[in-house]
């Protein structure tokens, strides 16, 4: 009988261990002693790093989609459709459908979503761009924008850890173009007492966003929003005016955690699935393996981060499948391109011991930037 490996979600994480496991196990699935099934909520596959140009009209929303089924080396089999729950006990994956699929290893690249839900009066007051639907609409509140004020409020944890210093270096590039930076006021707010997590990239920001006249506001934890009088309020106690609020909402792991597992959950608080840091297994469920932004692992929630840990995965699995030994680590690699605006961008890199230190924004990096939103297509598809 074939060995089953069962990759959940098809985002950045789950397409990259389903290629590489494939491609590098080839010969094994040809022999029909390896199958590996995909399985992901739909035949569609979103760069959502695009979103934040989507929001300026920099980028089309079908330049952000490729089908799934084509990205897939023809060694994995696709399987759509929603996943209900994970029963690790009897190693099956329940679908929505009803269906079970039967796996010997499992691999939860579930990503994260964000929940305005849970803020009262953000989904009716506030405007995203972290998902395509809202990215779309923004786009369009931007475009009828006349001036006034505009606030950035950040809920954590969420995904891409610098997008919203991006948002705010785009917006105003994009005002200054259209002639309404005069006009109008941007207030970049942040939930600590500093304007990131990272401290060097707290610096960096703390330079660069009084440079381009962002307004700053620390300590600002979404409380709730008043849509009628157009007020955010922050937990501590600050109300912000607004003629349009961005929000980046709090984010969850995916809902179908909490009702998995072998009789204890397999997620814990937030739905992040506890994993540990190096190996990237799932503790206390032997077999099973998470990485991506599903993970509970105290470092950014990054495409470049589940590029890097999909490798680790991809590498320990087919060594074990072919009967050896792994030993693969993960080491907290992250790599982030950041936008500054004025055609420039700096990066990080960092990893569980190394700090980050951005470097002064040069318009190479934004060059690469744009080319890497071009090429990403390589990656889920296990070449690059
Ligand atoms: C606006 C924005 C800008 C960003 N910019 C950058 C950037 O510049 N650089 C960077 O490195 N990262 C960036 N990111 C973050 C990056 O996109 C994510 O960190 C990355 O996609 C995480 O990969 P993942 O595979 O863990 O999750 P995802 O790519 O989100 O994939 C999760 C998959 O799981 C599937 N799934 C979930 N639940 C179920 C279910 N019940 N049944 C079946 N399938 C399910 C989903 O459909 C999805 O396909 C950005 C994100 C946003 C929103």
């Amino acid at each position: 009988m074939a060995r089953h490996l069962v990759v959940v979600g098809g985002g950045t994480a789950g397409s990259i261990v389903a290629s590489r496991v494939a491609i590098d196990a080839r010969d094994l699935v040809h022999q029909g002693k390896l199958r590996v099934t995909l399985v992901t909520e739909a035949d569609d596959h979103l760069y959502q790093p695009g979103l934040l140009y989507l929001a300026f009209g920099r980028m089309t929303a079908s330049e952000l989609h490729r089908r799934q089924s084509v990205l897939m080396p023809r060694e994995v089999e696709l399987r759509v459709g929603r996943v209900a729950a994970v029963d690790t006990a009897r190693r099956t994956v329940r679908m929505e459908s009803g269906d079970e699929i039967a796996y010997d290893d499992l691999v939860l690249a579930t990503g994260s979503r964000p929940v305005p839900e849970e803020v009262p009066g953000l989904a009716q007051g506030g405007e995203s761009f972290y998902t395509e639907a809202g990215a779309t609409r923004l786009a369009d509140r931007l475009a009828r924008f006349e001036g006034g004020r505009i606030v950035l409020a950040v809920g954590v944890p969420h995904k891409c850890p610098v997008a919203p210093l991006e948002f705010a270096f785009l917006l105003d590039d994009y005002l200054r173009e259209r002639g309404l930076r005069e006009r109008t006021e941007i207030v970049y707010t942040y939930p600590l007492g500093r304007l990131h997590s990272l401290e060097p990239v707290a610096d960096w920001a703390a330079e660069l966003l009084p440079e381009r006249g962002i307004v700053t506001e620390t300590f600002f934890n979404l409380d709730s929003v008043d849509p009628e009088r157009r007020v955010v309020h922050s937990m501590e106690g600050t109300d912000l005016e607004y003629d349009l609020l961005v929000a980046v909402a709090p984010h969850r792991g995916a809902e179908f955690l909490a009702r998995s597992g072998d009789g204890a959950p397999l997620a814990g608080a937030g739905n992040w699935i506890p994993t540990d840091p190096r190996t990237l297994e799932v503790k206390g469920h032997p077999g099973v393996h998470a990485l991506g932004d599903a993970t509970d692992l105290p470092i950014s929630k990054a495409g470049s981060t589940a590029h890097y840990q999909a490798e680790v995965v991809a590498a320990n699995l087919v060594a074990d499948i072919r009967g050896g030994h792994g030993g693969h680590r993960y080491d907290g690699k992250v790599y982030c391109f950041i936008e500054a605006g004025r055609g420039e961008a700096t990066y990080i890199s960092f990893d569980y011991d190394t700090p980050p230190r951005p470097q002064p924004p040069t318009r190479l990096v934004h060059m690469f930037k744009l080319a890497f939103n071009r090429t990403y297509w390589l990656m889920p598809q296990g070449v690059l």
